[in-house]
């Protein structure tokens, strides 16, 4: 899955949406919409690779961009004919549309609720892609899943298989192998080439399992494969997010990142890793609530971004990702978690500097800093393995997440953002990080909590960042100054907020407590006056990047 930091395909986002007609037929209106996406150039620091790595880099950059066709084409049918008389108009209003339409990947405009840009275009993004027959509705599907046998259903509701008409009218799954040949092929004998070429063992098992995935259907082995490499040139391609399918999130649509793995980051948090038994031990809840022996937590990778393609490319950038999805590999291998620096980089500079520079008190705008920034996501990541999970709710055993239902990801959100602050604190006090590095840290979060709430505060991260906003501002931690509009930061009053709220939410889940968990979302995750004349003067800042990648030539 994408994590929230990332936002999901066709998320409402009304704060962000340009008013306008759905298709302009201006060009000035097109830009404005293209305006908010700070073009960015992506790369990253290839000396660590070998020189037969450099050559499977080729190869996987040319399977990437055959990742873009199966994607246009998994999201309209249309879309290949529509990109061809797009780049066939020279027209400055023809200029403007191909260099949105390439922002999105098609006609649909992600950041205005999935709606037509271009005539010609269904009205919106079609909510059974081009997975399922246009005219089949739900009913029809359920009626039929039901009717087939196990093996048959499974297939049917499965990652790798497209829904069709056969010959006499009735719905018939078809494999993605035999769907998407005609360019599975190529990217097959590519990933072949780039397996023979890389100097890393680990790599080309991957690269040579997913090339027999992609002619056999079967992703099994080599989505255990990807779990286990570790590699300076890390490649993630294939079939993955279900976001697309709005009918059932069951089919999963192409996409590659081709990145470079960032050994001083990952360095890093070997360092953090290593120091989780003592956070634990030492959260501000109840000894009783904290967990004597953590397990081994799940995989963490940084990397650079060097190419992507496919559904990677459209609209909002995907800053990091847990994969893979199928159940079966989770259940029996786990999940890695993968953080693009370089693309957290580009967002810090492009987007959440220009905020800071609105909403932050002047006298202390330039402290912001992005390595505090990547670290707090970091400890963020981390964050979520701590704390209580498994509970026991007067005599019965069950987990946060249920108690909690529907409020789970909000609460849970605020306390990886929270706890990851006072985790970080708390290494600050025993030495183990610099000091220098704590007015920049506190002051860099109350910028975030900007961008975060420019989201909304419907999707689980802008809430918990609201919350968290307004329970630490009623505890004087960031005084607000009517004169500029503006916030600053309190940082001996941030410091001693942060820890009690740590303590607050941790224990509110480790008693599996929904009522007062509501109570604390239904007072706090809301948007006050100030925060709101905040918000409305972020007019005009880019709300993402639309990034360029010299190494694939462009
Ligand atoms: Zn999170």
């Amino acid at each position: 899955m994408s994590h929230p930091h990332a936002l999901p395909l066709m998320m409402l986002l009304p704060l962000l949406a340009v008013a306008g007609s759905p298709a302009p037929d201006d060009p000035s209106e097109l830009e404005a919409r293209i305006a908010r996406y700070a073009p960015t150039e992506l790369t990253g620091d290839l000396t660590s690779l070998s020189p037969g790595d450099r050559e499977a880099l080729e190869a996987v950059i040319d399977a990437a961009r055959i990742m873009d066709k199966i994607y246009m084409h998994q999201m309209w049918s249309g879309n290949a004919a529509m990109l061809s008389s797009l780049c066939a108009d020279p027209s400055p209003l023809g200029k403007a549309r191909l260099r949105y339409y390439r922002i999105n990947m098609g006609p649909f405009s992600r950041l205005d609720h999935g709606e037509a840009f271009l005539p010609g275009a269904p009205a919106r993004a079609p909510e059974a892609a081009n997975y399922y027959p246009p005219d089949m509705t739900k009913e029809e599907f359920e009626r039929w899943a039901a009717s087939l046998p196990e093996t048959e259903r499974a297939k049917a509701t499965g990652f790798f298989h497209v829904v069709k008409r056969d010959g006499s009218g009735r719905l018939t799954a078809v494999p993605y192998s035999e769907e998407y040949r005609e360019w599975l092929e190529p990217a097959a004998a590519l990933l072949r080439t780039a397996a023979a070429k890389t100097s890393n063992p680990g790599l080309a098992t991957y690269l040579s399992l997913r090339a027999d995935a992609f002619l056999s259907n079967d992703y099994y082995a080599s989505d255990v494969a990807w779990m286990e490499m570790d590699s300076p040139l890390d490649v993630t391609i294939g079939p993955y997010e279900v976001y697309m399918d709005e009918l059932f999130n069951y089919k999963a649509a192409f996409e590659a990142y081709i990145t470079i793995r960032n050994d001083a980051e990952t360095k890093k948090l070997a360092f953090f890793s290593a120091k989780l038994q003592d956070v634990e031990n030492n959260l501000p809840i109840a000894r009783s609530y904290r967990n004597p022996a953590l397990g081994a937590a799940a995989p963490i990778r940084v990397v650079d971004e060097v190419f992507i393609g496919g559904e990677a490319r459209a609209g909002v950038q995907t800053a990091a990702f847990n994969l893979p999805n199928d159940e079966r590999v989770v259940r029996e291998k786990g999940s890695k978690r993968v953080m693009v620096k370089n693309v957290q980089q580009a967002k810090f500079e492009k987007v959440l500097r220009p905020i800071a520079e609105r909403s932050l008190h002047p006298s202390q705008r330039d402290r912001i800093a992005f390595d505090p920034f990547f670290t707090h996501i970091l400890a963020h990541e981390l964050m979520h393995g701590l704390g209580p999970h498994s509970i026991t709710v007067g005599g019965r055993s069950t987990t946060v997440r249920q108690e909690m239902k529907e409020l789970s990801s909000a609460f849970e959100e605020a306390k990886a953002d929270i706890s990851g602050l006072w985790m970080l604190q708390h290494l600050i006090d025993r030495g183990e990080l610099p000091r220098s590095m704590e007015e920049p840290l506190y002051i860099t979060f109350l910028a975030g909590v900007f961008r975060s709430v420019r989201f909304g505060i419907n999707e689980a991260h802008g809430r918990g960042m609201a919350l968290q906003f307004n329970w630490l501002s009623d505890r004087g931690a960031f005084p607000y100054d009517a004169g500029t509009g503006t916030f600053r930061v309190d940082v001996a009053r941030a410091k001693k907020a942060a820890r009690a709220l740590t303590g607050e939410i941790m224990t509110v889940q480790a008693k599996g407590d929904y009522a007062a968990a509501k109570k604390m979302l239904d007072t706090y995750a809301v948007i006050r006056p100030p925060m709101q004349r905040a918000l409305d003067g972020l007019g005009g800042i880019p709300v993402d990047i639309a990034p360029r990648f010299p190494l694939g030539g462009e």
